[in-house]
């Protein structure tokens, strides 16, 4: 039996890319204000910005397009949205929103107040931003390995339990839930373990507390504690994922990861006591209670794009890429978290990069230095991202320098990832010429967007 692992699907529409030249890329770069994020796309050759709505669709999605139902109230594509996920999460209620964020602008604003504290394993910057917005204090707490880029655990994504009890003992009354992120994509796709959630919710139950978790990737943590949780090798992906949903209260979903689509999100909640807080809050912003922002063919798309990322075939092979481009970063002596994540493997820039000083932001320049080498487009988790300048003029820093090569559902081949891990080992390399970059201009939230960077 051949040892290859294939990808699970043969392909029937493509899409070209073209590679630039060096000296090409080193202007579009500049022009660019050296931040990838104002990159054009068809100026990059592997685009591993996000997997965030960049994957393809099945034929069964596209056809599942053709019939969606348009009517602004009551449309049969919410109906069938809500019976698939009634069945994967046992949660009553599915209230659409057009993508992760407004999903959680739209709970925020309902259920916090100003001075609020969130507990989380690790807030997703947008998470962060929308809590902060709304006057919330953002709390991560994940475990100790979780923030070890080296440490080998296999479930780095578990919320420190003793440090949430502390939280939930002193500042209680200031918690209006908990939440956790699997798979855990700040701290490199990490997924969380069965008994950690289970464990993490009993002791919000204990203080009277409801669990939100976020999430984007649930099939891929899922497949994870297949893998390798004790007692879990031969349950179902979907069972698992019904056990993971049962301790929760409610959910906050990006569709644009583990739901398969280019576009779409939802909050999907157990009983009814935020509910008409959340729809009038949606009603307000989104749209009706059932469009919220999307369109009938939309939510067609994500009821079949939900099952198909449960595939165990699929979900095996999509955990296999990122091991895959791991094992030759081992090779050639380059950090990255490990193990490698779900959805995306994350390089340690102070490995590749150890005598630049933080003020120099490593992350952010190795990641051009991977555009500027292959066209690769990856994204700073870094300083850049969590680092903030104070009202006093002093900057903080983040305590990993990160850059996340993430990967879109269904469209890169194996030659991609070897052509991707060769430009690696000439990167590193070239290591000691990579330049570093100052911030020239930056916004108050989401700073990495838009922020515009000169050489240090
Ligand atoms: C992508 C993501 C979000 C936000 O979703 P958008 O669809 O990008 O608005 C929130 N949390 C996590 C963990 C994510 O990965």
């Amino acid at each position: 039996m051949p040892r290859t692992m294939i990808e699970p699907f043969r392909i029937k529409s493509v899409e070209p890319i073209r590679m630039t030249s060096s000296a090409e890329r080193l202007a579009l770069l500049e022009e660019a204000k050296l931040n990838v994020f104002k990159l054009r796309a068809e100026d990059v050759l592997l685009d591993w910005l996000t997997d965030s709505g960049t994957g393809a669709m099945s034929s069964a999605q596209w056809g599942a397009i053709m019939v969606g139902d348009e009517s602004y109230a009551g449309a049969r594509s919410f109906f069938r949205l809500q019976s698939v996920l009634r069945d994967i999460t046992g949660m009553e209620h599915l209230v659409p929103t057009h993508q992760g964020r407004a999903a959680e602008r739209v709970l925020f604003t309902a259920v916090c107040k100003r001075g609020d504290v969130v507990p989380n394993n690790c807030h997703f910057d947008t998470t962060r931003a929308n809590l902060e917005f709304n006057g919330v204090e953002a709390v991560d707490l994940v475990i100790a390995e979780g923030l070890q880029p080296a440490t080998l655990h296999p479930f780095k994504g578990n919320i420190d339990l003793a440090r949430a009890d502390e939280l939930l003992t002193r500042e209680g009354d200031r918690v209006p839930f908990g939440m956790i992120t699997v798979t855990n994509n700040t701290g490199g796709g990490q997924p969380v373990s069965m008994a950690n959630i289970r464990a993490y919710a009993a002791l919000l139950k204990r203080h009277g507390k409801p669990l939100v978790m976020d999430v984007c990737r649930f099939a891929e943590n899922a497949m994870f504690i297949k893998l390798r949780e004790p007692g879990y090798t031969n349950t179902p992906v979907r069972a698992i994922c019904q056990e993971m949903f049962s301790y929760a209260d409610g959910c906050t979903m990006s569709a644009k990861k583990d739901g398969m689509v280019n576009i779409g999100g939802f909050i999907m909640l157990r009983d009814d006591r935020w509910l008409e807080a959340v729809r009038n809050m949606l009603i307000l912003t989104e749209g009706f209670p059932t469009y919220g922002g999307l369109a009938g063919r939309d939510l067609e798309a994500l009821a079949v794009g939900l099952e198909e990322g449960m595939d165990e075939a699929y979900l095996r092979y999509r955990l296999r890429t990122a091991e895959y481009l791991g094992e030759k970063l081992e090779a050639a002596g380059i950090g990255f978290v490990k193990p490698t994540g779900g959805h995306a493997v994350y390089l340690d820039a102070k490995t590749v990069l150890p005598e630049m000083p933080a003020a120099h932001y490593p992350a952010w320049a190795l990641c051009n230095a991977l555009y500027l080498e292959g066209g690769i487009r990856g994204v700073e988790i870094g300083s850049v991202m969590f680092g903030k300048r104070l009202d006093d003029g002093t900057e903080t820093y983040h305590p990993m320098e990160l850059v996340r090569l993430a990967f879109p559902r269904r469209m890169y081949t194996q030659s991609h990832f070897d052509f991707a891990a060769e430009v690696l080992v000439e990167v590193k390399a070239k290591a000691r010429s990579i330049r570093g970059v100052r911030i020239a201009k930056q916004s108050k939230y989401l700073r990495h967007f838009t922020a515009e960077m000169e050489w240090a």
